[in-house]
């Protein structure tokens, strides 16, 4: 397991790898890692020769300042869980070189970049696609994991690639939950405990969601999500969206869609987690 900080020493030991004919498999994160971090190292070590993990805190998706300040950095945590896996390389820049200067580069995803996150978050996807763009060309990766907690991410990573035409596979991976069903999220060590017991309601209201699909029509089913959730006074939703996994085109009746995904925001005091479920 080797630590890499520089951009150079990164692109000349995968480089090396790859002209003896290696499959690159890599893993873009922000550290503070948990099981659903792990859980792409390890499909990616089924799938690669090699598997690079960067771990880098991306200051350019961040529309809240506060966000970025209190966004959990665990450094030496994150390499004691990844000893566990043993990735190849744990690439860890600094942002003074990813950025020696401002990224002036606007990316342009049309819809799929100005609905939920995209909307509630101006400017996030732009950020993530300016660094995942870069990190993308300093790894040259054959495969690259990303979790579904994240659906939209997804949706704009796969657009970034396609419009850059790089050769890069993107691979979806299921969402990893806490034993009582919270999806696993950096930012869940932010919670107070009553906020933690509470917030667990967010995944159980989604499962009901899906149960209660021969029911009830679209509307009735989102009111019933979002009044459930904000009847629990720790809990706020932000957005609750019922969308196509494919055109993520919100949707008005079941037969718009056969591949339904329901997403959520909820803030939680301070944090805002995201959830989503196939519907
Ligand atoms: P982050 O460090 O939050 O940027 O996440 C890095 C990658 O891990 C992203 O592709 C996320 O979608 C993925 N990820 C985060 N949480 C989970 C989870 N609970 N299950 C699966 N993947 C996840």
């Amino acid at each position: 397991m080797q630590i890499v900080k520089l951009i150079a020493e990164t692109q000349s030991i995968i480089g090396k790898y790859k002209a003896n004919g290696k499959r690159v498999g890599f893993i873009p994160t922000m550290g503070a890692l948990h099981k659903g971090h792990l859980s792409l190292v390890a499909q990616s070590k089924k799938e690669n020769d090699i598997t690079v993990v960067s771990i880098f805190v991306n200051p350019t998706q961040f529309n809240n300042h506060n966000d970025l300040k209190t966004y959990p950095r665990l450094i030496d945590r994150d390499l004691e869980l990844l000893s566990e896996y043993e990735p190849d390389l744990i690439f860890i820049p600094e942002v003074e070189e990813v950025y020696p200067e401002p990224d002036t580069r606007t990316f342009d995803f049309g819809y799929i970049e100005n609905i939920m996150e995209g909307k509630s978050r101006p400017g996030h996807f732009n950020g993530v696609a300016q660094v995942v763009s870069k990190l993308f060309s300093y790894i040259n990766p054959d495969n690259a994991y990303f979790g579904q907690k994240d659906f939209q991410q997804v949706a704009v990573i796969k657009q970034m690639t396609k419009d850059l035409d790089v050769n890069i596979n993107i691979v979806a991976c299921p969402i990893i939950r806490e034993v009582d069903g919270l999806a696993m999220s950096s930012r869940n060590m932010l919670l107070s405990e009553a906020e933690r017991k509470n917030a667990t309601k967010i995944s159980e209201t989604l499962v009901k969601a899906c149960n209660l699909v021969p029911d009830f029509n679209v509307s009735q089913l989102k009111d019933w999500v979002i009044n459930e959730i904000n009847n629990n006074t720790y809990l706020e939703v932000e957005y609750f969206e019922i969308v196509d996994d494919t055109t993520l085109k919100s949707i008005e009746k079941w037969e718009d869609s056969k591949n339904r995904v329901a997403c959520i925001t909820v803030q939680v005091g301070k944090v805002r987690l995201i959830d989503n479920i196939s519907l």
